[in-house]
């Protein structure tokens, strides 16, 4: 079959591959849309997972199923599915303890374009289909379905960290496709104001319709001193962190109310530290939490997270602002990703034709 690959870090290119073998719990899937991430930006030109060789790339994708293996029991072939970009093992220790994205060590639930092929192929396999596979419902598009992959269970999951609740004013760092989820996961928790962090037009216009009431930019000035500013010194009551790099916790801790939590669901791929300044940790007694996490997967959140799209409470449709045709346009819409014009949210490739 063929494949879209990261043939070493800083080099793509299309490859032959053999097509992956379904186990008997697992299942084999047809590529119906699928979109690339900042993280495949990440993986290939700046090595963010280490050297891969030949590994197909994509985790953000949904599709029909064309092979299941005797033990699954839920899907059959042609059902047509949502896969999350965290495929966890349901049965390890990790997953019973609550952390089914840890399952079998740290972070080793993202397994697609990490540590096997992921969905950039003719076909791609997804381990605990059971699991890991809800059906498309109706009422939700193949380029809807492929935002439920990753984009709306990382912004969502910012705002669970961060434990939005009624009436909090809440601070967005970075409004990207994930920012922008957050910043719509925390209206629909019920946030008062949301002040989001970030200088392009289209995010901003987009961050708008999903909720944020301010807006500053971390090109005119610390992030502390303006949130301060608008909030006449009170800061913020929770924050989610979805853009920049290490640096950016600092400002984020100074700006929080104490008893505020941070939820950040960025990666950060450089630096050895992370600052937590002291005296604004409340020298050590501020009650000011920070939790960092990658992404849940699963069918029952699937499943939950589609049923806002079917209900008309979030509309994901605002994020696509590219769409492509064709499996051989998966290329393109990853050289768009790694360009990323102005006025990108996020490209998705329509494979299915009309
Ligand atoms: P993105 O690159 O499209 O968006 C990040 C935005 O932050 C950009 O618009 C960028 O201009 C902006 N930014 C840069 N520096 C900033 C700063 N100092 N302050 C505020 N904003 C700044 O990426 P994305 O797809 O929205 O993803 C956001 C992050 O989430 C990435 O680091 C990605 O790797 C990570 N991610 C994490 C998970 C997870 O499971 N935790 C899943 C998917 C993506
Ligand atoms: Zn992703």
């Amino acid at each position: 079959m063929k494949g879209f690959a990261m043939k070493k870090i800083g080099e793509i290119g299309w490859i032959e591959k053999e097509r992956p073998k379904c186990g008997p719990t697992d299942a084999i899937i047809r590529p119906l849309a699928l979109s690339p991430c900042t993280s495949d930006v990440h993986t290939v030109w700046e090595g963010a997972i280490g050297e891969r060789e030949d590994m197909i790339l994509g985790h953000e994708g949904c599709g029909v199923v064309e092979e299941v293996g005797e033990m699954v029991k839920d899907f059959k072939p042609g059902d047509r599915v949502m896969v999350a970009a965290i495929t966890p093992d349901w049965n390890s220790l990790e997953a019973q303890a609550g952390f089914a994205m840890h399952s079998g060590g740290m972070l080793a639930g993202w397994k697609f374009s990490n540590f096997k092929d992921g969905m950039f192929g003719d076909y791609f396999h997804v381990n605990d289909a059971d699991g890991n596979l809800a059906l498309i419902p109706e009422g939700v598009t193949i380029e809807e379905a492929c935002m439920l992959s990753d984009m709306v269970p990382t912004g969502f999951h910012g705002v669970e960290l961060a434990d939005v609740q009624f009436g909090d004013t809440v601070l967005v760092v970075g409004i990207g496709p994930v920012g922008l989820m957050a910043v719509a996961g925390a209206n629909l928790r019920g946030a008062s104001r949301i002040i989001a962090v970030g200088t392009r037009p289209i995010c901003r216009e987009v961050a708008k319709k999903y909720g944020a009431t301010d807006f500053i930019g971390y090109k005119d000035g610390s992030i502390d001193e303006q949130v301060l500013a608008l909030t006449n010194g009170q800061g913020v009551d929770k924050a989610i962190i979805a853009g920049g790099g290490v640096e950016t916790m600092e400002p984020v801790v100074k700006c929080l109310k104490p008893g505020g939590k941070i939820g950040n669901v960025n990666y950060l791929g450089k630096g050895t530290y992370i600052n937590i300044p002291r005296v604004e940790w409340g020298v050590g007694m501020g009650h000011k939490q920070i939790l960092g996490g990658l992404m849940p997967g699963g069918r029952l959140r699937l499943e939950k997270l589609a049923r806002l799209i079917q209900c008309g409470k979030l509309d994901v449709t605002h994020l696509l602002t590219h769409k492509f045709y064709g499996f051989d346009k998966v290329e393109d819409a990853l050289l768009l990703m790694k360009e990323k014009p102005k006025d990108l949210i996020k490209p998705v490739v329509i494979l299915e034709k009309e």
